[in-house]
């Protein structure tokens, strides 16, 4: 039986960071998951830690948006007609995190950890020399019609008087930025408080082997086994088993099959997404993420070729992948960027854990002593883990927080 002060549950890019914070804090930290760091979710994202955000994603409140949606013609988003009544109650849940109140609330709550997001990245690649994978310069979003642009403007007095920077600008000035784009937009608004990485599997990876160097251990095994013993908690690995007095669950989509077992439900469900890669065609680049706003995919170079990510898919998380968003906007996507050939078979797909009011939690989970909760970080989980898991180590280790935790805490879905 091996001993040790935590275990993480879960090495995404949340649960690695959450070890790698506990252990440079002096805990014996053992981290346990099926399959090895960062091969999940973390590995498919768009890439980029978005410093800037503000609001969250709402629930599309146009009739004209919605009925697109609904007719599944929609690129942004896509649903399984079979999953809607068990995703019904999260649902009217999303929309009720939608309103402009609760869009401000967000703001207010969220702002002191998106602030702190690339910053705790930086450190983070310092300390694991992986900061070959990022890129300080910002992303663009591009909007086909300056009407779609006018819309935007409501927000971004909201952001401007935030003091989150940006630049709107005309087709020239985001032609400046992107030469490799065509002049098949009308407007863009540059966004200079993000970053983006050029592979997140990586940096996950090289956080894992800073973690290591630390004297943490990485361990193969079934999070699902995971069982108080003699009032410390037990997970079984390839290496035997392992207990600790606190356990942290770090399993993004998968937390509720660990969780509901011992009875704590929380309102998680997932937003699926897409991505593929596609070699470019020509010698056109593109120097940091791109977002079609209106048609709603990203573009980023990686280093496996140019990433194009998709919007949102409603369905269960073990469905099989229909990624037929894909149909609906690659000859978009092929008008803005000369892509050339796909670079594998099949498109990846990944699910964005989230709860309905778009936060993660991170705290205490109820009614289990020292088990400890950092999932559901949704849009932003590569933006988020690092500064996450500086906050759930404070929180464990009993330093004071960098923030009030409050507003993240799992019991605000007891009231
Ligand atoms: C298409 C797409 C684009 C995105 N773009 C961005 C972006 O640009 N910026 C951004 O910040 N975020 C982005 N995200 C969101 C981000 O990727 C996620 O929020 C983040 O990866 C979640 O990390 P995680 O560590 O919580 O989960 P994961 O990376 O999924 O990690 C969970 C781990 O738990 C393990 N696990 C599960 N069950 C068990 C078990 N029973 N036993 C042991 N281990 C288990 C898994 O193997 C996995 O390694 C995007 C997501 C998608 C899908």
């Amino acid at each position: 039986m091996a001993r040790t002060d935590a275990i993480v549950l879960g090495a995404g890019m949340v649960g690695v960071s959450a070890a790698l914070h506990l252990a440079r804090r002096g805990l014996s930290v053992a981290l346990v998951d099926r399959r090895a760091p960062g091969e999940e979710t973390s590995y498919g994202n768009a890439g980029i830690i978005e410093g800037n955000t503000y609001f969250p994603y709402p629930f599309p409140l146009k009739p004209s948006a919605l009925l697109k949606i609904a007719f599944k013609q929609a690129p942004e988003a896509n649903y399984h007609l079979s999953y809607l009544p068990k995703l019904a109650p999260w649902l009217f849940a999303y929309l009720r995190h939608s309103t402009t109140e609760a869009m401000f609330d967000f703001a207010e709550q969220m702002r002191p950890l998106f602030a702190a997001s690339i910053a705790e990245h930086e450190k983070l690649m310092r300390e694991s020399n992986s900061e070959r994978y990022l890129r300080t310069n910002g992303w663009l979003k591009v909007y086909r019609s300056t009407r779609a642009f006018d819309e935007a403007k409501t927000d971004l007095d909201a952001i401007a008087a935030a003091g989150i920077a940006f630049e709107p600008l005309d087709l020239n000035g985001s032609m400046a930025l992107e030469p490799g784009l065509s002049p098949v937009f009308e407007r863009g608004i540059f966004w200079p408080q993000a970053a983006s990485v050029s592979n997140p599997l990586g940096v996950t990876r090289a956080y894992a082997e800073l973690f290591r160097s630390l004297g943490g251990v990485s361990l193969t095994g079934d999070a699902r086994s995971l069982h108080k013993t003699d009032g410390r908690w037990r997970v079984d690995t390839s290496e035997g088993p392992v207990d600790a007095p606190v356990a942290v669950v770090a399993l993004g989509p998968w937390a509720p099959d660990l969780l509901e077992p011992l009875g704590i439900y929380l309102p998680l469900e997932v937003k699926r997404g897409y991505h593929r890669h596609y070699r470019p065609d020509g010698n056109k680049g593109l120097n940091r993420p791109v977002l079609d706003a209106e048609v709603g995919y990203a573009v980023v170079p990686m280093e496996q070729g140019l990433r194009l990510t998709t919007g949102a898919e409603f369905a269960s998380r073990d469905a099989p992948p229909t990624p037929v968003q894909f149909d609906r906007l690659m000859s978009k996507a092929r008008g803005l960027f000369p892509l050339g050939e796909p670079v594998e078979a099949e498109p990846w797909m990944g699910r964005r854990p989230c709860f309905p009011d778009s936060k993660p939690v991170i705290g205490p989970a109820p009614g289990q002593s020292g088990l400890w909760l950092d999932y559901g970080h949704a849009h932003w989980g590569l933006t988020l883990g690092p500064v996450t898991g500086r906050l759930i180590a404070e929180m464990i280790t009993g330093e004071a927080p960098f923030t009030d935790p409050q507003p993240y805490s799992a019991e605000r879905f007891a009231r």
